[in-house]
């Protein structure tokens, strides 16, 4: 039987993989996490995607009590900001889009659609309280939309039936150290030390790590946690590492923490504006936003890049400092091999630009529980989770080629490259399927990635890629339902506005 865990690496992924497992397993299993003071985290990832709400779930935590304490605030949706080159925006909500006579509202909305309101604030809810800064919670803590609240109790992402409607912005490394606390509270051994080396035995698996002071830590399981650096997975291990920059050349990125103007003014969405050699991501905090220019050097120099961003969110304010960071893009060939699992940023990265680094660790923790080892490691059940795991990766790393290939921009070098860049060959044949027709559940990249088809209309709608003409069975479909549908949207949403709290108005009560 396999007893004992250790978790190189403190960041994000490790504490919430050393909290998981102690949720999932208890005393049963032996965990000792390992972080080095000396190595700082990558400080950055804070927004997420809504069904993390699985995660702190599994755990029997409360939002009111552990969003607080991480500095959170809501995030209804990404809302996209120059993405055309003139100056407008759109949303991509976490909301499914409804049906009509089988036929979902996008799809109405191309055929009876009022072209003097948007698409996604006429098939979403969602968006007009995203546009009017409401909490999704009315002061009394009841959520807007019926039916979703309660917790889902220990449950994970493949039990997701339903869309909940939001997920959140928070204070990364608040996160790890609640966490910290959740997991130590539980029995986790937590060792603040460097690991020097992994020793490995005469097949090649690791059999301790050696640490300056601590001595050796052994274990029959070993987490790879430690960010870009991937010492088990790729220095000890050497792991082939696929890099995705033929497709997704963004390297870099430059972050800014900046106190708002106006604290009050606080946004239930993350915001991704089209910069002039890449995106730049606004995250707002309960005190601060935080901001990052995310970019490739072939284009811009960081030192360029830092001027773009504090002329953009910050001018004046030279006070502030700036982190510069490399982004390794692209995901090991294996994320577990022999008795290693690498997760996190040194299993898997893409770029930031659909919040995914979170989901992509909860993910792989979900995983590795469904797949846990005994003392033999099972080699079929080791090639079950790297396909998966693989699969998720790449069907975002499709999902995100769109925003560059979908996006109507050529006005700079670098978005005028990105239209002749190459694309993964299965979104070639969805972008040219999209031409006739919106993608549906059978269309999209087939493997679970996180997002649902109604994500991909809603980008390559949102972007300008429309089908050539509507859907033609919809001429011949009596549009009264249809109709209607979009009737009650749009009462639904302004009755909602009236009702719910601003953003900043909810979140002040919860941390008072
Ligand atoms: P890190 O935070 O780098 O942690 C590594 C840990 O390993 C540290 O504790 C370090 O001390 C330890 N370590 C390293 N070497 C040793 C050693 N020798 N001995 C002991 N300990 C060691 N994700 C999202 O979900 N949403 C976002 O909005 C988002 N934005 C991002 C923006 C950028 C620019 C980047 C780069 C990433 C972003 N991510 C985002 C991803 C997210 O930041 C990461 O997935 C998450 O923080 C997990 O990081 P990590 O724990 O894998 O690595």
């Amino acid at each position: 039987m396999l007893r004992s865990v250790v978790i190189v690496g403190g960041g994000t992924a490790g504490w919430m993989t050393a909290s998981y497992l102690k949720a999932a397993f208890a005393d049963r299993i032996d965990v000792t996490l390992v972080e080095s003071e000396a190595v700082s985290r990558i400080g950055v990832g804070e927004a997420t995607f809504s069904t993390v709400r699985h995660f702190f779930d599994y755990l029997g935590l409360d939002e009111a009590d552990w969003l607080p304490k991480c500095a959170g605030g809501y995030k209804l949706g990404i809302r996209f900001e120059n993405w055309h080159g003139d100056g407008g925006h759109f949303y991509h909500p976490f909301e499914r889009l409804r049906m009509v006579d089988g036929f979902s509202l996008a799809d109405w909305w191309l055929e009876l659609g009022d072209r003097s309101r948007p698409m996604d604030r006429s098939v979403f809810l969602t968006t007009a309280l995203s546009e009017a800064k409401r909490s999704p919670r009315m002061l009394d803590g009841s959520l807007f939309a019926s039916g979703l609240d309660g917790s889902l109790g220990r449950s994970t992402l493949d039990e997701q039936r339903a869309q909940f409607p939001y997920a959140y912005h928070f204070d990364a490394d608040r996160v790890a150290k609640y966490l910290a606390g959740y997991a130590t509270a539980r029995g986790v051994k937590h060792v603040i030390d460097n690991v020097q080396q992994v020793v490995q035995d005469e097949r090649g698996w690791i059999s301790q790590v050696q640490t300056a002071e601590h001595g050796a830590l052994s274990g029959d399981l070993f987490i790879d946690c430690t960010g870009f650096r991937a010492m088990l997975i790729s220095k000890t291990l050497g792991t082939a590492f696929q890099s995705f920059e033929d497709v997704l050349p963004n390297n870099r990125a430059v972050a800014l923490r900046v106190p708002r103007e106006t604290e009050t003014d606080m946004a239930p969405y993350t915001t991704a504006t089209a910069m002039k050699a890449g995106w730049m991501w606004t995250i707002p905090l309960f005190r601060r936003n935080g901001n990052g220019y995310v970019y490739s050097d072939q284009f811009i120099s960081p030192e360029e890049a830092e001027r773009e961003l504090r002329a953009a969110v910050a001018p004046g304010r030279d006070d502030l400092e700036a982190n510069h960071i490399r982004m390794r893009i692209g995901r090991h060939q294996d994320s577990w091999v022999k008795n290693c699992v690498a997760i996190g940023l040194s299993s898997a990265f893409v770029e930031p630009l659909e919040s995914t680094g979170i989901f992509f660790i909860q993910h792989a923790i979900e995983q590795l529980v469904k797949h846990f080892p005994d003392e033999h490691f099972d080699e079929g059940q080791i090639a079950a989770y790297n396909r998966r795991i693989g699969n998720a990766v790449d069907g975002v790393k499709e999902f995100l080629v769109l925003h560059y290939k979908a996006a109507r921009r050529d006005d700079t070098p670098y978005w005028k490259e990105a239209k002749v860049r190459d694309m993964p060959e299965g979104l070639r044949e969805r972008l040219a399927l999209a031409e006739s027709r919106l993608l549906d559940e059978e269309t999209i990249y087939p493997h679970y990635h996180g997002f649902e088809s109604y994500s991909w209309n809603a980008m390559t709608l949102g972007l300008g890629h429309r089908p050539r003409t509507p859907h033609p069975a919809l001429k011949h479909l009596d549009p009264a339902r249809a109709r209607a549908e979009f009737a009650r949207i749009e009462a639904q949403a302004a009755e909602m506005v009236a009702a719910l709290p601003s953003c900043h108005e909810y979140l002040a009560a919860l941390n008072d």
